[in-house]
């Protein structure tokens, strides 16, 4: 809770794509939004006022969760005086290249930011949310993390580590009535995915067509805020049947 009374939701990589989705659900569910980004202002610039408009408060918050140093440097303070009551790890890229050609900066750029990041924010969040015995984690993996997928081995290995640390961590942190569920989502219309043609996938979806952020957002928003909830440590598809 922070100083307005209100909850508060951490959304790591809330600028855009699915993470904006998932600020504004939680913003329209009544949370103060600390919105997390890496460098693109505008876009950061923008949500906040769309967020804003609607009466909430959102605190933008430049920094590289690849980095531990700028992690801590960016969160330790606002922690001081502020714990949020959910974090929703959303930050990732994809580099992707098959095996034989993936460089070394291939490979650890995405692994860096995909599951290095997870570890830096969540080690700065957890101990406030530990001391105030309540809190909602929701980790953002993929398909590609539950299946695999060609061309993704930094990627897929990343998301899959994404669902092994969630689960561990649940096991650690629920007697403190901290939950913890990842959400894995399939083909979703975002700038991550512009360029993946959709004849290519289309035929692998039962349902017929890519998602859309704000269908990632309605089960994000569910996992944080439901009252009655016995979910934890659970792995959550939001993929058109596309993984079943
Ligand atoms: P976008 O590329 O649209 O947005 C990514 C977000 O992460 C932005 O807010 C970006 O900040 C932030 N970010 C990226 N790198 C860093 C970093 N090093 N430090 C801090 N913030 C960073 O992605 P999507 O919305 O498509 O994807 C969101 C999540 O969902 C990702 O984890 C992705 O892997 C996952 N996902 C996406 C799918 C899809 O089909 N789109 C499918 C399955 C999973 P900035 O704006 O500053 O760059």
């Amino acid at each position: 809770m922070g100083t307005t009374g209100n909850r508060i939701a951490l959304v790591v990589g809330g600028s855009r794509g699915i993470g904006r989705a998932i600020a504004l659900k939680l913003a329209a569910s009544g949370f103060d939004i600390w919105l997390t980004y890496k460098g693109n202002h505008e876009a950061a610039a923008s949500t906040r006022a769309e967020i804003e408009a609607t009466g909430r408060v959102c605190e933008t918050i430049p920094f590289d969760v690849a980095s531990f140093a700028e992690t801590e440097a960016a969160l330790l303070p606002r922690l001081e005086n502020a714990t949020p009551d959910v974090m929703v790890y959303n930050s990732g890229i994809a580099r992707d290249n098959l095996l034989m050609w993936m460089s070394p900066e291939e490979w650890h750029s995405v692994v860096s930011t995909n599951l290095d990041g997870f570890f830096n924010v969540t080690r700065q969040i957890v101990f406030a949310m530990l001391k105030a015995k309540r809190g909602r984690i929701v980790v953002i993996s993929s398909t590609s993390g539950q299946v695999g997928q060609a061309g993704q081995v930094n990627y897929s290995a990343s998301k899959a580590g994404l669902i092994g640390a969630a689960k561990a961590l649940a096991r650690e942190v629920g007697k403190k009535n901290i939950l913890v569920n990842v959400v894995a989502p399939g083909f979703i219309e975002t700038e991550m995915t512009a360029e993946i043609p959709a004849e290519q996938v289309l035929p692998l979806i039962p349902l017929n067509r890519v998602g859309r952020s704000e269908e990632v957002a309605s089960l994000v928003d569910f996992l944080c805020t439901e009252p009655n909830m016995y979910i934890h440590g659970q792995v959550i598809g939001v993929n058109g049947g596309l993984a079943m």
